[in-house]
């Protein structure tokens, strides 16, 4: 038994304005972290897999081609690159479609082993011909549509926990049966408007860890018994952290990592694959993030026995 992870240090290679909110050094930290916490070339249970860009082409088949095309090739109107929140350059066109392309080998990964983590994704924010909150490419919408190509999976899960609301997977998938959308997200965020996912788990602000552990627990088992998934796709946003700034809960990082925990487990022990992404987070001090999105490699050691 083996963990594998998906990295390429481009998804820490753009150049943003100071000050912008965005914390893009936080994969390349992680990925750091991961190599001096846990020796990860060396560890003889963690293999690392760098992904290739994803086909502009699969990427029309999922958002309108005048987006992508004007998207990539910079002639969106400024009020659409604002609404996502990047100044346009190549770097980050080669970033999204390099990150896009991680999640799907992701998908791959849980297909072949039952589990895989991308050190990115979870850009849960891109709708059919926009996008919106950092994200352009909507990575997990793209890598479910991707998990039904493959031979016996079905139906697919989106279990999406950030704290945002996943508007963009809800609005894409909205007509596709064959893909259940389940977040889990605060109540009073980003987006203000939240189109109807499959299932939505809306938490008040201050939830505690207490809270948003029963309430998650409530009803992730009774989602993946009615609908019996093939696969699920988790983001694991870390934004419902206490310190987050972009985030209005109350839980801790104990309470991340049994989120994470609960998922995880509850899918190994119906032998449903799990392909896992690391979802939004958001704090100046990025080391800080850094351990939190840990948690979740750590939590999926431990249902693997890794540790
Ligand atoms: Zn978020």
């Amino acid at each position: 038994m083996a963990l594998h992870l998906v990295y390429h240090p481009i998804y820490s290679q753009l150049e943003l304005p100071p000050e912008h909110r965005y914390p893009i050094n936080k994969y390349r930290m992680l990925y750091e972290y991961l190599e001096q916490a846990l020796k990860l070339h060396s560890h003889p249970q963690l293999r690392l897999h760098c992904p290739q860009p994803v086909d502009i082409a699969e990427i029309k088949q999922l958002h309108h081609p005048d987006y992508i095309d004007g998207l990539f090739g910079n002639t969106l109107p400024a009020a659409q690159m604002r609404r996502i929140g990047f100044p346009w350059s190549a770097q980050l066109i080669a970033r999204t479609l390099t990150s896009s392309g991680g999640t799907k080998l992701t998908v791959d990964l849980a297909y072949q082993y039952g589990l895989g983590i991308h050190l990115s994704g979870g850009y849960h924010h891109a709708h059919h011909d926009f996008g919106s909150g950092f994200c352009l490419v909507n990575d997990l919408a793209l890598a479910a549509r991707h998990a039904l190509t493959l031979d016996g999976i079905d139906k697919v899960m989106i279990i999406d926990c950030d704290v945002h609301q996943g508007d963009g997977t809800a609005t894409l998938l909205a007509d596709d049966p064959r893909i259940i959308t389940f977040s889990v997200h605060c109540d009073k965020n980003f987006p203000a408007r939240k189109p109807d996912s499959d299932i939505d788990l809306a938490l008040p602000r201050e939830t505690t860890t207490r809270e948003y552990l029963d309430a998650f627990r409530g009803i992730l088992p009774l989602a993946l018994a009615q609908h019996q998934p093939d696969m699920v796709i988790y983001d694991a946003g870390v934004d419902i952290h206490q310190h987050d700034e972009l985030g209005y809960f109350n839980v801790c990082t104990q309470g991340i990592y049994q989120r994470d925990h609960l998922v995880l487990s509850h899918c190994h022990d119906a032998g449903i694959p799990v392909a896992a992404v690391v979802g939004g987070g958001y704090r100046s001090e990025h080391q800080q993030l850094v351990n939190l999105h840990a948690q979740l490699i750590y939590s999926a050691m431990d249902v693997l026995a890794l540790r």
